[in-house]
């Protein structure tokens, strides 16, 4: 059983990479920027609370989602193991998951600002299965490749919620880091390789630990 972390600022690959190790060993994969957009698009309660801050490029407060992870990991799908993609995302969220869960490895996707900047900015998805692409490589194409829904730019991909997503992640998750290397679990992949060789350098880390 492998319970997993991804931590690592936004851009930096953490769902992309989190879907591919999650097939690969037959595991969930829980993101709580996921849910807590789908809690929006149904109006629920926590959408309701989640959106303003979501809007801002501002964290969703501690106790709204460490409800929500509480809950989901609850689910039988999560006895076999799990990756928690975005979370936790606060030393107090770390801090609360270690109360309810028990973590085998703590991955940290390391890419600079720069490149997280071109990134997020240049990114389009689909609002129906969610599969991110980027401009530069859509030559002109509007649509989701795999429903050939129209695809759009997240909210908080605008430039100016960008840069304020970026200082929050410095200032509340970066210590995770620190946190997870303390606790012997953190393993940081660098970010400048290709997609193939960030899964494979994950999936090795993973490998030696199960
Ligand atoms: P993501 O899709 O992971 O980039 O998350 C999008 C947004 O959802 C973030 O900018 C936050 O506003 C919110 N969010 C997601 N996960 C968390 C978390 N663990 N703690 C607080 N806010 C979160």
């Amino acid at each position: 059983m492998m319970n997993i972390v991804f931590l690592g600022p936004p851009g930096a690959g953490k769902g992309t990479q989190a879907k591919v190790v999650c097939e690969k060993l037959g595991i969930p994969q829980i993101s709580t920027g996921d849910m807590l957009r789908s809690a929006i698009a149904n109006q629920t309660e926590t959408g309701m609370k989640a959106k303003t801050f979501m809007d801002a490029g501002q964290l969703v407060p501690d106790e709204v989602v460490i409800a929500l992870v509480r809950e989901r990991l609850a689910q039988p799908d999560c006895k076999a193991g799990y990756i928690l993609d975005g979370f936790p995302r606060t030393v107090e969220q770390a801090q609360a998951l270690q109360s309810f869960a028990a973590i085998n490895a703590a991955i940290d996707l390391d890419v600079a600002d720069e490149v997280l900047i071109k990134r997020l900015s240049g990114r389009r998805v689909c609002p129906l299965c969610g599969a991110p692409y980027h401009v530069d490589r859509l030559n002109g194409e509007k649509n989701c490749k795999v429903d050939g829904t129209l695809l759009i730019q997240r909210d908080d991909d605008k430039p100016e919620t960008v840069q304020n997503r970026l200082a929050v992640y410095h200032e509340k998750t970066a210590p995770l880091i620190d946190f997870y290397t303390q606790a012997g679990l953190l393993h940081s992949i660098g970010g400048n390789l290709t997609l193939e060789e960030i899964s494979a350098a994950i999936l090795k880390v993973l490998e030696a630990k199960a």
